[in-house]
């Protein structure tokens, strides 16, 4: 049946007049001469021409409707291609999340907490990353001892903060022993000072988050999509799904309610055999591309080391002295952890590849590349690589070297320009500033056409601009045309990119890296209508100005899913 109408669509298309027509705007369509043109119109959720605003009033007909953009400037849909929807949905599900940027605002959050809670019940920091606290440094016991009412625990993700009463409710002490792979730090007087580096395990009694049921997952899903539509987005790349995730995105897709299209990525496990992983990977049904214009599956995840944010990135260098401070690290030779070895990772990878899938691995540290790097080349040697369109997904400590390899792989790049803004000041003390040469290297990876592919890692909080990390791609724009860090130093100048390249970097990159370049990322005829329309003209207005732009209309598949 569908078949046939799609058929029947197709054939009316040839006579039948446009359904839409916007007309007498800039309309910059990020083609491969970056065009920019006056009028576009629309039939059946595609773009059917674009050129002047007289042609393409030409084509009127009874039904068309309208839109006088009236020298308004339209953009191609932007896709972020690293989101993680469904917990930032559930982020703010019950309530809003309070502004956790500084120590001093941590003992506020508490303060307040500890009036409505009753005494001797816990009081839990929502997750928050320490090198964007205005302190630059870990909470102890100290600075979590505003109440001596309540046991108080700050989630630091893999580092936990714990008050005094905290440590004496879970009994633990100077004599409590280190669990394998974890530490509980003590300070210069012996005793413990509240750091847990992962040891969150020793406190006891801390209330786990709460638990969601299916309908209201699917509510937070919807809220989130919605305003990842509100912020100008018309595609997202959601970068660590299960099964139980897809199916949440399927119910929504079957119920019509998906805003934005979504490409999904299966984050696997690999913290067990390779045998049992592969096994896993051998017996699942999906691979990469499967699924429609709304929801497909993309790459292929194995998590190789931690996060930049809590020091656990695996590094080619050690964290140093400052990694004490910042972290609450004792060895100042440790270099972060690295999750799976290159062996187990090419057993790993080599099963999926085998399966049909796209590749990629949460790398942040430059050990953790180099290992990434090291299994692509394994795999490279038995079969190219390059039609994979395999990636690096953040690579945040990047080397000339490793550039040179995904080069001649034909290797894309998954990057956070954000990250420039909220975590270089810090970063910089902790490895030095020559060490960050090549943190986020965009104008590099473009001289060497590597494809970049735009995204925020939007992972807590439902405000675009203050969320973690802001997935207001706007924002993620300018930052790669500035690189400016949140205390107006600009970083490595050299890699700037134009606004005509960060504009592709949310739009052409993220299409090819999800395989639909030729349905999405420029306004062309024949491709989806996915556009933005905004509030100001992206190409001229002040540098300072293009992170405040704000979309008007939203419109997927010639659907409008957002207007202001
Ligand atoms: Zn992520």
């Amino acid at each position: 049946m569908r078949v046939i109408g799609l058929v029947l669509a197709l054939a009316g298309g040839m006579t039948a007049a446009p359904d839409l027509i916007l007309h007498h705007g800039r309309i910059v369509t990020a083609d491969a001469k970056f065009s920019v043109v006056e009028a576009m119109a629309v039939e059946k959720g595609r773009i059917v021409a674009t050129g002047t605003s007289a042609s393409m009033l030409a084509r009127k007909g009874p039904s068309t409707k309208l839109v006088d953009l009236a020298g308004k400037m339209v953009l191609p849909g932007l896709i972020d291609a690293h989101v993680h929807a469904l917990g930032a949905g559930l982020s703010e599900f019950d309530s809003k999340l309070p502004p956790l940027n500084s120590i001093v605002e941590i003992q506020a959050f508490i303060r307040e907490k500890a009036k409505t809670t009753p005494k001797g019940e816990w009081i839990v920091v929502p997750r928050t990353l320490p090198p964007r606290l205005a302190e630059q440094r870990f909470p102890t016991k100290q600075d979590l001892d505003v109440t001596t009412e309540h046991p108080v625990a700050f989630d630091g993700s893999y580092v936990w903060g714990a008050n005094t009463m905290a440590l004496q409710k879970s009994g633990i002490t100077a004599a409590t022993p280190n669990p394998p792979g974890g530490e509980v730090v003590k300070g210069a007087d012996g005793q413990p000072n509240g750091i847990l580096r992962n040891a969150a395990g020793l406190l006891k009694g801390v209330p786990q988050g709460a638990s969601y049921t299916e309908a209201q997952k699917l509510a937070a899903l919807e809220t989130m999509l919605k305003l990842y539509a509100a912020a100008g987005l018309t595609s997202v790349g959601d970068r660590a799904a299960v099964l139980e995730d897809y199916g949440l995105y399927a119910k929504l897709k079957a119920q019509g309610k998906l805003p934005v299209r979504a490409v999904i990525t299966w984050r696997i496990n690999a913290m067990r055999s390779a045998e049992e992983v592969v096994a896993e990977i051998e017996k699942n049904p999906w691979k990469t591309g499967q699924g429609d214009e709304w929801l497909k599956f993309g790459s292929f995840k194995v998590t190789l080391d931690g996060g930049q944010s809590v020091g656990t990135a695996y590094q080619r260098m050690p964290y140093g002295a400052y990694g004490r401070q910042l972290y609450g690290q004792t060895n100042p030779d440790a270099r972060g952890t690295l999750f799976v070895d290159g062996p187990k990772l090419t057993t790993i990878m080599r099963a999926a590849r085998n399966k049909g899938w796209q590749l990629t691995s949460h790398a942040q540290g430059g050990a953790a590349i180099d290992v990434l790097l090291d299994t692509f080349a394994e795999l490279d040697k038995e079969r190219p690589i390059r039609q994979s369109r395999s990636h690096v997904m953040h690579g945040s400590f990047m080397s000339e070297e490793s550039v040179g390899r995904m080069k001649k792989m034909g290797i894309l790049a998954d990057v956070q320009a954000g990250w420039l803004h909220f975590d270089v000041p810090a970063l910089e003390q902790v490895f030095g500033y020559r060490n960050m040469r090549y943190f986020f290297p965009l104008q590099t990876y473009l001289k060497n056409g590597i494809v970049i592919a735009g995204g925020s890692d939007h992972m807590i909080g439902h405000d675009k601009n203050r969320a973690v990390n802001p997935f207001n791609p706007f924002f993620n724009m300018w930052m790669a045309i500035t690189r400016l860090t949140r205390e107006g130093k600009e970083i490595y100048p050299e890699e700037k990119i134009s606004r005509e390249q960060a504009l592709r970097m949310y739009t052409n990159g993220p299409a090819y890296l999800h395989f639909a370049e030729r349905e999405q990322g420029s306004i062309e005829a024949g491709k989806w209508a996915d556009f933005v329309v905004i509030d100001r003209d992206y190409l001229t207005c002040p540098e300072a100005e293009i992170r405040r732009i704000e979309p008007l209309m939203t419109v997927v598949g010639g659907r409008t899913v957002y207007e202001r």
